[in-house]
């Protein structure tokens, strides 16, 4: 009789309410049985399996932690918690999840007047809606803070769009996306709430990507397209604004990479158990053991951080620093914890039907999105050190 496989190590499940515990097994059970059987056909196809979003509403858990608008209201650990669990089985589900209740719902939950609130959120809320999040431009990533080049000229009582967005996960069929752009009259950035078939919108599909081949990312033109000053996000003022809704989501990320790692080690543990060489499974070599343990520490050590943070995050006390920090560190020894467990498992590590390769492929974009490594390392580095390094 083997020893159960959980990679919850430090039984941080304990510190979960019953209706938590409750509510992530409800989760964790429609990802083992309605997803997982469908992800690797629609990850080579680079489909999104709309079949699974009526059953995804079901479980009632988009925009998890809003107050009102028909949200649930729960934690913001609750949040991390459920963003693990779906990137236990597949990231790009996590990432569809994560851009439409935390970067769209969460920039108008956050930054939309009451009116905007009540039109989006419970429909978004149930998934009749869908919503994406455009900030990063085919010329501007990293440094979008101060150089967006996507503009909106005010003209009476509507905006004129002009410019490019790349990457925009779920653009390709979203009822709304969210255009941040740069106010040519002030040099501020605002948010835009952008209908879908607005005139002068044109989504691409971005194709031939090799990670998180589920998520839809949209290449977007804006070509003189017209919004009204109703769907401007009325407290969206500056960069800062954005800031806060990533500073958000960037914890989220983080618990995403915690889930990509916690899949991996997973499955890898399981298959080293039962593969056998030499007579012996492989589980029972030292250097294999070696691998196992150095996956597990790194995920009990992820695990316990963005614990913390969700703890932080839900006292008030998250700063963009704490999420900076948890979310280069998780994706950091993600990309460790993934490739191990592709190495335990040799030539079958790359194939996709072990469930391991598509962890590996997925974390490289989990490392890059929400800002990269340097970037996050460089926002923690200004506030210990004092001092800015970004230019
Ligand atoms: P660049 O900014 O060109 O960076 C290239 C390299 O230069 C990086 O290593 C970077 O760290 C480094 N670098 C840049 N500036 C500095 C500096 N000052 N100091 C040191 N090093 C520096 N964006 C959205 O708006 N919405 C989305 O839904 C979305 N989804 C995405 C999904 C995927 C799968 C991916 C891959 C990206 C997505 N993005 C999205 C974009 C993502 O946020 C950017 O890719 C990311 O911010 C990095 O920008 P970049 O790719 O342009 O790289």
């Amino acid at each position: 009789e083997l020893p159960p496989i959980n990679g919850d190590f430090y039984h941080l499940d304990e510190l979960l309410t019953e209706e938590e515990r409750a509510l992530q097994r409800k989760v964790r059970s429609f990802m083992e049985t309605e997803v997982q059987p469908l992800v690797n056909k629609y990850w080579l196809r680079a489909e999104f399996p709309f079949e699974l979003v009526p059953k995804l509403a079901e479980l009632d858990i988009c925009g998890v932690t809003y107050k009102g608008y028909g949200c649930p209201g729960k934690s913001n650990l609750m949040e991390g918690i459920l963003a693990m669990e779906m990137a236990r089985v597949d990231a790009s589900f996590a990432t569809f999840f994560g851009v439409q209740s935390g970067l769209a719902m969460g920039s108008i939950y956050m930054l939309g007047s009451d009116e905007q609130k009540q039109e989006w959120l419970p429909d978004m809320q149930q998934l009749k809606l869908i919503g994406a999040f455009g900030l990063t431009e085919p010329e501007v990533g990293s440094g979008a803070a101060g150089g967006l080049t996507t503009t909106a000229k005010r003209n009476g009582d509507s905006w004129v769009l002009n410019g490019q967005k790349k990457w925009i996960g779920n653009a390709t069929f979203a009822d709304v996306i969210i255009i941040w752009a740069r106010d040519v009259d002030d040099n501020n950035v605002k948010g835009f709430l952008v209908r879908k078939n607005t005139p002068g919108l044109q989504v691409d599909k971005m194709e031939d990507k090799m990670a998180l081949r589920i998520v839809q990312n949209g290449l977007i033109t804006l070509t003189n397209c017209t919004v009204t000053e109703s769907d401007r996000l009325q407290q969206a003022n500056s960069f800062k604004d954005t800031a806060r809704v990533l500073r958000m989501t960037r914890a989220g990320v983080a618990w995403e990479a915690v889930g990509c790692a916690r899949g991996a080690y997973e499955n890898a543990l399981h298959y080293t158990r039962e593969r056998k060489q030499f007579g012996k499974p492989i589980a029972s070599f030292q250097l294999m053991q070696n691998h196992l343990v150095e996956m597990l520490s790194n995920l009990t050590a992820m695990q316990t951080m963005v614990f913390r943070l969700s703890q932080l995050q839900d006292e008030n006390k998250l700063t963009d620093e704490h999420a900076s920090l948890a979310k280069v560190f998780c994706t950091l020894r993600t990309r460790d914890v993934v490739s191990r467990a592709r190495e335990v498992m040799g030539g079958n590590g790359i194939l996709l039907q072990y469930n391991v390769a598509r962890f590996v492929a997925d974390a490289e974009a989990i490392y890059s999105y929400e800002g990269t490594k340097e970037i996050n390392s460089l926002i923690v580095g200004r506030a210990i050190t004092g001092f800015s390094a970004f230019v």
